[in-house]
């Protein structure tokens, strides 16, 4: 079908939070109060610390703001691919801690597997299923890219399995796939709004006071307590756990190590059982393939397909704007490529087109870190796999908030920090020149011009 044509009624709004189910907001917070722990931040990072800290200690008297509607931003846009890895794939993780890789690989599947106990313990549905992703191969240099590592993987005891040409395609029938790797538990497909929605009911049973519509404008610390201030209202304590992602920081210095990247995504009517048998897909996997400009796909809990990725955008200037939700060119492009990989499903059109913003930093996983004499932490930089490791950083959170030396807070992972971005208007030229150099090397079997070498020289790099 005509790409526009496909999309002519598409709805411009993330499809998962276009749900009836969606809870009414929490009320703002209009008075001023004192608590034990502030959490700041509605999305998965801060509604992981706030439940945790009440598991940890449930006398704990929790407050949690939230700017506009819990789960909002990128927690109710993304793929809903929940990983394992905290290091944004094996490859970048081995590439900058070759040293902890295995404790690395290890947390990684104990934080997804800690994940779906949290469902179960909290009777949160949201048709979690642990079907893995299915890296797939379109280009014969991403066939190398795919068994790179593979003897690493056995050697780490990693659930993967290794696909020919016609093993994939028996999985997912795309004339596109060469070939492909399994990774069979390590990553579990998800409705984000309903796991943010979710858990955010827990955290209310638990007995953490939720505020929505409550930016926090400022925040001032006496040197024992820290007041944060919303429009209406503020709250003092003496802990503070940031989960504000790549919204302008209240944190100054953290606004050298993160840059807004926008990435968008479409949703497909629900398949027929026909056009589904087309393609197979039995395994329910989500998919990505191996181009550095990539596509993500899955299947929803009614057999829509979620079909993101791609152009991963920043721009100019580096600010966070409600229209740069909308980009018609990329919502093209991907329409495009949907068909290429399934002309099988010419006749499915798209309900939903959607696009989101992404925390970047230049060493592609979360970093993160104090301040305020200890009193403040923080966890940013998922850079769009922060589904599954925003539980592991809020740990990290409330690890650092407590003092405690945990085998989380020993790793070296956990106490560098990536190589912050130049300022504006250097910034904008370094980081477009990049894209550029991306999008040449998909087009040259995968070889990287000098920009990128010498960007891979200085363990620098941008992603989404
Ligand atoms: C299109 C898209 C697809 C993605 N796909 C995947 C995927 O499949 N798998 C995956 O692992 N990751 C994916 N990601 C990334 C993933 O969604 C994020 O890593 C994750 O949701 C980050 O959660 P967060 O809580 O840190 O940030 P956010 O969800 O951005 O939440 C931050 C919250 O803080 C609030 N806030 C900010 N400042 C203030 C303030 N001053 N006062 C009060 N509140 C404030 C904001 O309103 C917001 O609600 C994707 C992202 C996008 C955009």
């Amino acid at each position: 079908m005509d790409p526009l044509k496909a999309l002519a009624d598409a709805e411009r709004k993330p499809y998962w939070l276009d749900n009836p189910a969606r809870p009414e907001p929490q009320p703002r917070l209009d008075q001023h109060t004192s608590a034990d722990l502030v959490v700041v931040g509605g999305g998965f990072s801060g509604l992981w610390t706030a439940l945790m800290a009440k598991e940890r200690d449930p006398s704990l008297d929790v407050v949690l703001l939230e700017g506009r509607r819990i789960g909002w931003a990128a927690t109710g846009r993304n793929g809903g691919f929940c990983m394992a890895t905290l290091t944004h794939g094996l490859a970048n993780g081995l590439e900058r801690w070759p040293d902890e890789i295995d404790r690395l690989e290890r947390m990684g599947v104990e934080n997804l597997d800690e994940i779906e106990r949290t469902l179960e313990r909290h009777d949160i549905d949201c048709s979690f299923e642990r079907t893995g992703e299915l890296h797939v191969a379109t280009e014969p240099w991403q066939l190398d890219g795919l068994n790179e590592h593979l003897d690493l993987i056995s050697e780490l005891g990693l659930d993967y399995v290794p696909l020919d040409q016609e093993q994939v395609r028996g999985e997912i029938d795309s004339p596109t796939y060469l070939g492909g790797l399994w990774e069979r538990s390590g990553c579990a497909m998800l409705d984000p709004a309903r796991l943010a929605w979710g858990l955010r009911e827990a955290c209310l049973r638990l007995g953490v006071r939720v505020h929505e519509r409550s930016p926090v404008r400022s925040l001032r610390d006496d040197g024992t307590m820290i007041t944060l201030h919303t429009p209406y209202g503020s709250v003092t304590a003496p802990k503070v756990a940031l989960g504000t992602g790549v919204f302008p920081p209240l944190l100054r210095r953290l606004k050298h190590f993160v840059v807004p990247v926008y990435d968008y995504a479409l949703m497909t009517e629900p398949l027929t059982d026909a056009q589904l048998a087309q393609v197979g897909w039995r395994n329910r996997q989500g998919v990505g393939d191996s181009a550095n400009r990539f596509h993500y796909y899955r299947l929803t809990d009614d057999n829509r397909i979620l079909w993101g990725g791609y152009d991963a955008v920043y721009y100019n200037g580096g600010l966070v704007k409600p229209e740069y939700d909308q980009r018609d060119e990329t919502f093209v492009k991907l329409a495009g490529h949907f068909y290429d990989t399934f002309p099988q499903l010419a006749e499915v059109r798209f309900t939903h087109r959607w696009g989101g913003v992404i925390d970047t930093c230049s060493r592609f996983s979360a970093f993160y870190g104090q301040a305020h004499g200890g009193r403040l932490v923080y966890a940013t930089g998922y850079t769009g796999m922060g589904v599954g490791a925003t539980r592991f950083g809020a740990n990290v959170m409330l690890d650092l908030l407590s003092g405690e030396r945990t085998e989380r807070t020993e790793l070296r992972m956990v106490q560098e920090k990536p190589i912050p971005f130049p300022p504006e208007p250097v910034r904008s030229g370094v980081i477009q020149v990049t894209r550029w150099s991306i999008a040449q090397a998909d087009q040259h079997q995968g070889k990287r011009n000098l920009w990128l070498r010498a960007l891979d020289r200085m363990g620098l790099g941008f992603d989404s």
